[in-house]
């Protein structure tokens, strides 16, 4: 329901909005929005609760602002502070491929099973891993409608502007599943040797 609401409402006021500085503000805060209520429901599915701890609260601020972050990447290929530099660019920029987070959660996922005994290290780079995939994927979703997603090298998959919303749920209603799944088979997995005792 937040989600929707911030998203539709971020939407509106984009479409009414000329002022270039204040449309990049708009769609930042967009973005954040969208990705603090992402984790939230992600983190509250997961742990069946109904009230956002305050380690769920730093973690949903903290996603909002990797996802407002990602729209940097527009500076840094534009190799320019100007705004309308950043916004002209005739590619997408390296941080708007979905590729990026499915790998980087693959990445943290297996290293936190084989470089580390220690669970509270493991658990916060799985933690991490599902908090820069949702914050990425939140964000590419939403400029996704525009563009198409972008899963490089295979190219981009285009959709209407009236599912972005429902696909942006049900990524965070799968990744809430996937957690209490791969959390419950951690416990049970065999024991993997570690290279480095943290
Ligand atoms: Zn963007």
């Amino acid at each position: 329901m937040c989600i929707a609401g911030v998203a539709v409402l971020g939407d509106i006021f984009l479409q009414s909005c000329q002022n270039l500085h204040l449309r990049a503000l708009t769609d930042s805060c967009t973005h954040f929005g969208i990705a603090v209520f992402s984790w939230m429901s992600v983190e509250l599915n997961c742990r069946q609760q109904n009230v956002c701890t305050k380690k769920c609260l730093f973690e949903s601020i903290f996603c909002g602002f990797l996802s407002s972050a990602v729209d940097l990447d527009h500076f840094i290929c534009a190799a320019s502070f100007k705004l309308k530099a950043a916004v002209s660019l005739s590619s997408r920029p390296f941080l708007h491929c979905t590729t990026i987070p499915i790998i980087v959660l693959l990445v943290l996922h297996m290293s936190s099973r084989i470089f580390f005994k220690s669970e509270r290290l493991k658990t916060l780079l799985r933690d991490l891993g599902w908090i820069q995939a949702i914050a990425l994927v939140s964000h590419h979703l939403r400029d996704g409608h525009r563009r198409g997603i972008w899963i490089c090298p295979f190219g981009s998959i285009k959709y209407p502007y009236v599912v972005y919303i429902p696909f942006t749920l049900l990524v965070c209603f799968t990744v809430a599943k996937a957690r209490q799944i791969l959390d419950r088979n951690l416990n049970k997995t065999l024991k993997i040797p570690s290279c480095f005792d943290a």
